[in-house]
């Protein structure tokens, strides 16, 4: 066995032996339900290698994992302007807060948070159906993990839509100040849907692969984004990918990462690896327990921290 997939299983047992599991999201209805006690990890190489541990095919809701998906169309769509609407500072606050928005004139402060990654999802909306703009992010997130099969798991959509009080304050704010250009609710359908899409380890993973690789696609070698665009997003990832925990999981981790109260992590180590980790329970900023815990062991054994070994 190879250094990684020894690394990999022992780490995946290690987590599903640990008694520490944080807590499932409970506002969202749906993701309340999911079993505290799943552990997954997988990792794709730049050179191909795959290794995988626990619960690594169970497909999982991505939640805010999307929103580097939807920062990477909307890039593509509308360039740096994107940054006239949405800043890239760490927000030093919870996903979903309110207060920063008022002091800042509606502009959210990063793409990673609920209000920034509903403003982006409003771009990307902007001259499309909500059907059309979905259709585009759920063929993008298929052909970068080069699998048709990934999918959006309605019920998880449905639940959000019907509980998320929270997010339609931020979407009706931001259009106050102009900063949403559609109707608040076809924005925030897009927004929970894409939310809403279910991957496994194995697919987030390999979906993740162009930002290890400065952009290009695995498969053909040409490009997905140039490789200026996908540092910046591993910047913007490292920044802000963890919200007020984004701080803590560099220091720990050393790697850009995004999480989502799905319990999914993917995390990039450039040049070398793409890694999704998955545990449902989270702590106190929402981000995954156990999947930060079992990433800080990963980069430790791989020396794979961007800061040094
Ligand atoms: N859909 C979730 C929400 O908007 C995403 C939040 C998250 O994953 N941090 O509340």
């Amino acid at each position: 066995m190879s250094k990684l997939q020894t690394a990999v299983q022992e780490i995946a047992d290690e987590m599903r032996a640990r008694p520490d599991r944080g807590e499932v999201a409970h506002y969202i209805p749906e993701l309340a339900t999911v079993d505290p006690n799943q552990f997954g990890i997988a990792v794709v190489g730049v050179d191909g290698e795959v290794a995988t541990g626990g619960d690594f095919d169970v497909p999982f809701s991505i939640q805010s994992v999307s929103k580097v998906f939807t920062l990477t169309l909307a890039l593509g769509k509308v360039g740096d302007r994107l940054w006239s609407r949405v800043g890239r500072e760490p927000s030093g606050s919870p996903f979903n807060s309110v207060v920063q928005l008022e002091y800042e004139r509606g502009k959210p402060r990063n793409p990673f948070i609920n209000a920034g990654a509903i403003a982006v999802t409003d771009l990307i909306l902007s001259g499309h159906q909500p059907r059309e703009a979905l259709g585009e992010i759920l063929r993008f997130i298929r052909f970068l993990a080069d699998d048709p099969s990934i999918a959006i798991d309605e019920n998880v959509a449905a639940s959000e839509q019907r509980t998320g009080f929270r997010n339609a304050a931020l979407a009706n704010y931001m259009k106050s100040f102009g900063v949403i250009e559609n109707p608040v609710e076809l924005a925030l359908g897009v927004y929970f849907h894409q939310c809403a899409i279910a991957m496994s380890c194995l697919q987030l993973a390999r979906a993740g692969r162009y930002l290890a690789m400065s952009g290009r696609n695995p498969a053909t070698g040409h490009p997905v984004i140039n490789a200026e665009r996908a540092r910046r997003i591993n910047a913007v990832m490292l920044t802000c990918g963890h919200y007020d925990g984004s701080g803590e999981f560099a220091y720990r981790v050393g790697l850009p990462g995004k999480s989502g109260v799905g319990g999914g992590i993917l995390c990039i180590a450039p040049e070398k690896a793409s890694v999704a980790v998955w545990s449902p329970g989270l702590d106190a900023a929402g981000n995954s327990h156990l999947g930060r815990v079992a990433l800080e062991a990963l980069t430790k054994r791989m020396g794979w921290s961007i800061f040094g070994a």
